[in-house]
């Protein structure tokens, strides 16, 4: 069993994988952040919107590009995230 210490109360036991710290009850926050989970969710669609625009479709439209692009590089960019970010562990003190 893995432990973590709470920054804030300096309890050294809790488990990983808690919600939250059983000594001062701050939330504990794995796995990425969010804007770097926004981020890895936009680049791929911006970059696949650009890809679909200036794509010289037979059909006139982008879509087919627009997923042959933007469907491979968001699992791409997901999974950077997710790996990026795996050991990440934040105490977010809840104030009362
Ligand atoms: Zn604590």
């Amino acid at each position: 069993m893995h432990f973590l210490t709470c920054p804030h109360c300096l309890k050294d036991d809790v488990p990983y994988g808690a919600k939250v710290c059983r000594g001062c009850y701050a939330q504990i926050e794995y796995g990425s952040p969010s804007f770097a989970l926004a981020l890895a969710i936009a680049l791929p669609l911006f970059a696949a919107w650009h890809a679909g625009a200036y794509a010289d479709h037979p059909l006139g439209t982008g879509l087919p590009v627009m997923a042959a692009t933007g469907i491979p590089l968001l699992i791409i960019s997901l999974y950077a995230c997710k790996r990026l970010f795996a050991k990440r562990v934040i105490f977010r003190r809840r104030y009362r």
